[in-house]
């Protein structure tokens, strides 16, 4: 018979110590924004593709990809043909209370060789002419639904020098610069993927948000590509995939 030593007694006794149960953590909120829609039809390429039906398509795809992943909530911005102010994308994202907000697009670029998916944060100076240019031009949609633009720069301004969208602003960098490395292992990137522009959609305070740019309808490479379902299923899944990855990593702890 072994004798009972304290070290024996202090395990038992720890033994009989009930675990505490391990609460399972509340699943992420990504929120899927399909640019464009309705009235505003976003870029269209020379064979004819409109922006805001491809948007559409891989927004939904995500979602679909994404439902059945434990630990993730998908919530879709629009789910229809239907013209949706960017202010009033940015308020749906803020009061469903997302932990990341993904604007879905695939733009025209001025120089037509330009191709390749990259990832836009906000700022309030623009990475490069180019950026500046599809701020721009994304912000005019609410033009096309006849409202006026809200003033870009103080508010900005304001926006990220308040501590909370600090904080917002660095998941944001981080969550792009895991993306755009993650994307990149399966999918063709534009030179300096990672870029920034004074984008009103993005401009939610405590909403990581992020606009990613599948590739340019201006370009006839990309446009073929993004017609195509399979090759939109399959972006898509690369996304999908990435954004859990993302979502369930300590940057969202
Ligand atoms: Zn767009």
């Amino acid at each position: 018979m072994v004798a009972s030593t304290p070290l024996l007694a202090a395990t038992k006794s720890l033994a009989a110590i009930p675990v505490p149960m391990v609460k399972p953590r509340p699943p992420r909120l990504l929120m899927l924004d399909a640019g464009h829609g309705g009235r505003d039809p976003g870029a269209i390429g020379r064979s004819g593709t409109y922006e805001k039906h491809v948007t559409l398509d891989l927004a939904r795809r995500m979602a679909d990809i994404l439902s059945g992943k434990p630990g993730v909530t998908v919530k879709l911005t629009r789910d229809d043909d239907v013209f949706l102010p960017l202010e009033e994308r940015v308020r749906i994202s803020r009061d469903a209370h997302a932990d990341l907000f993904m604007s879905v697009h695939a733009d025209s670029a001025p120089n037509e060789s330009a191709h390749g998916l990259s990832v836009y944060t906000l700022s309030p100076k623009a990475s490069d002419n180019f950026a500046q240019h599809l701020a721009d031009s994304e912000n005019s949609a609410d033009m096309a639904g006849g409202l006026d633009l809200p003033p870009a720069d103080k508010d900005v301004t304001a926006i990220l020098t308040d501590l909370t969208a600090r904080h917002t602003r660095n998941t944001a960098l981080h969550a792009r610069a895991s993306f755009v490395d993650m994307v990149g292992k399966n999918w063709h990137l534009l030179d300096n993927p990672m870029r920034a522009a004074n984008f009103v959609v993005l401009r939610a305070p405590d909403v990581p948000s992020m606009l990613v740019e599948t590739g340019f309808l201006s370009n006839p490479h990309d446009e073929a590509i993004l017609r195509q379902p399979e090759e939109r299923a399959r972006i898509a899944r690369i996304m999908a995939h990435d954004l859990a990855t993302i979502l369930d990593s300590p940057l969202f702890a």
